[in-house]
């Protein structure tokens, strides 16, 4: 430290950026006929509603309405309803997830649909430039529409995006970091506590009782207090929200409708074995996250990247997704989905740096339907299980990969079996399927 100078604090500004209504938002990509038409996204089998847009929650609808109950409902207002199509989402993940990656070497995707991208190294532009060239790249690179939310720590970025997509005044872009004190506390006394994000609807009616009904109410309270009440976690977000960083990136509080992890090595990768060892890795933490919050998966993405900002290096992000044929928290069957993905996707003769996987379509285990003719007999699950433990033994005692599952287990999802009587086409991801324009 130079003698005399006073070091300046490092003010961090994080961006949170989410695509609005992202199954809904990419079904109307190819589809300019539902401009105006509400639209769901149907579950795994077209059981219930995983996704609505704007419209359909304005007309009331409900996360989770089994869909053979709204049917009439849904004919009444025009509702148009689309089968998961995890394939099709998980490849536009990728192009979305690939232009935020353009704006800061610092990027953790959260979600499908949620990057954090730590805008800190480039303190000269405002945000409200930063964020609308995000959201015209986005656009213009792949057609669909985001907000962007700007502030000091993760959870002030979250609350800014929430801040974008409810108040249309701001054309999608809110910094509340560029805001001063009483800017920033007006418009948070005016949200409801249970937005910020890891407190939700249960731990805001605890808060309540308290005497904390807002935003502002849980940043201005005694932390310690926080902390002996509820949790450390409580006392961080409130941290947080007083723009006192508490979470680094990939740092997240629970509980999350979709789980990533992934991570840069230290060494580039050539070859899929190595590879592979990635993805188990990953999934072992991801599946372990999972299995903590009580979820099971309904679909799994992978993706692998190699280095943008390495120019002379050739380049390839690969990215795919697939559903399960039935619902698991199985950390054998998830890997081996994974690494089946990340064959098809690799690329030799590039030296990928990152990989990740992504589990998708979360729903509490115990919930998960059986689906009639899909759900496996008993006497097969267990016939399997017992394979992937006699697998994992063997490559750990002989080490990893020693063992590697043949195509039996790993054939593609059992299309025909799965009721998925409304899916769109796989518009960007088979030549078979692209959409056709005409002039
Ligand atoms: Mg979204």
């Amino acid at each position: 430290m130079q003698s005399g100078g006073i070091p300046e604090p490092t003010v961090r500004r994080i961006a949170h950026i989410d695509v609005n209504a992202f199954y809904c938002s990419c079904e109307r990509l190819f589809r300019p006929d539902l401009a105006e038409r509400p639209i769901v996204v149907l579950s795994n089998g077209d059981g219930c509603v995983v996704a609505r847009d704007a419209m359909v929650k304005r007309l009331g609808v409900p996360m989770g309405q089994p869909w053979f109950e709204m049917k009439r409902f849904a004919g009444k207002h025009g509702i148009v309803a689309f089968s998961s199509n995890y394939t099709f989402y998980g490849d536009m993940s990728r192009r979305v997830m690939d232009v935020l990656g353009r704006f800061s070497p610092d990027q953790e995707i959260y979600s499908i649909d949620e990057s954090f991208l730590d805008l800190t190294p480039q303190p000269r532009l405002s945000g409200a430039v930063v964020g609308q060239a995000i959201r015209g790249r986005v656009r213009r690179w792949t057609g669909l529409p985001v907000c962007v939310g700007i502030g000091r720590t993760k959870t002030e970025a979250k609350l800014a995006d929430w801040i974008a997509k409810h108040d249309p005044a701001l054309g999608g872009v809110c910094d509340l970091a560029a805001m001063n004190g009483i800017e920033r506390r007006d418009r948070e006394t005016a949200i409801e506590v249970r937005e910020v994000w890891g407190v939700g609807r249960r731990l805001a009616e605890r808060l309540r009782n308290l005497g904390i009904f807002t935003v502002a109410d849980l940043a201005a309270a005694d932390p310690r207090h926080l902390r002996a009440h509820f949790s450390v976690m409580l006392e961080r977000t409130a941290r947080e929200l007083r723009g006192e960083a508490c979470l680094e990136l990939d740092e997240v509080p629970p509980p999350r409708r979709q789980i990533v992890a992934s991570r840069t090595f230290s060494a580039p990768v050539y070859t899929p074995g190595e590879m592979a060892e990635s993805m188990r890795t990953y999934m072992g933490r991801a599946a372990a996250r999972m299995r903590a919050q009580g979820s099971v998966a309904g679909a799994v993405g992978v993706w692998i990247e190699t280095n943008r900002f390495r120019t002379h290096e050739a380049q390839h992000n690969g990215s795919a997704t697939i559903p399960l044929p039935a619902p698991s928290d199985d950390e054998a069957v998830l890997t081996a989905w994974a690494v089946e993905l990340m064959r098809r996707i690799f690329r030799p003769g590039c030296r990928y740096w990152k990989s990740g996987v992504m589990l998708l379509d979360l729903i509490p285990r115990g919930s998960e339907q059986r689906l009639l003719f899909d759900a496996p007999l008993p006497e097969t699950e267990a016939r399997r299980h017992r394979a992937m433990q006699t697998l994992d033994a063997v490559n750990g005692k002989w080490g990893r990969g020693t063992l590697g599952l043949g195509s039996a287990g790993l054939r593609g999802p059992r299309h025909w079996s799965m009721k998925r009587e409304l899916l769109s086409p796989r518009y960007t991801t088979s030549w078979r399927e692209l959409p056709v324009a005409r002039a």
